[in-house]
């Protein structure tokens, strides 16, 4: 995908919320979650130089790049700090995580996703 797809792309999921930041309350712990859309969209774990989505591991193994849309919305967002930020137990957010290994999604973060 050519990168100003990959911008725009970005664009419309930092507007629609899809940033998220899990900070737990008991330690200094926090993680980034890309929120997946749709039936089948997937959750993605990631921070700023890496995230778990096969366009990232094709583009660091094939083209040693750091690039899926996933990064660019995530590093757009955290200089605009226009992310949602959900605390947590750190116990909780392990749940999340694992949730998204085994489902590729999280139902639990749905439940404490912010209604807006
Ligand atoms: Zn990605």
């Amino acid at each position: 995908m050519e990168e100003s797809k990959l911008l725009r792309k970005a664009e419309i999921a930092i507007k629609s919320n899809r940033i998220i930041k899990l900070e737990a309350r008991d330690s200094f712990f926090y993680i980034f979650v890309f929120l997946g859309n749709g039936k089948n969209g997937k959750d993605h774990i990631l921070n700023e130089k890496s995230c778990d989505c096969k366009s990232f591991l094709f583009n660091r193994i094939y083209r040693n790049t750091n690039m899926c849309y996933h990064l660019i919305a995530l590093n757009k967002a955290l200089e605009n700090e226009d992310f949602i930020t959900i605390k947590l137990n750190s116990k909780e957010i392990f749940e999340i995580i694992t949730d998204i290994y085994a489902n590729g999604k999280s139902l639990k973060l749905r439940k404490v996703y912010p209604n807006k």
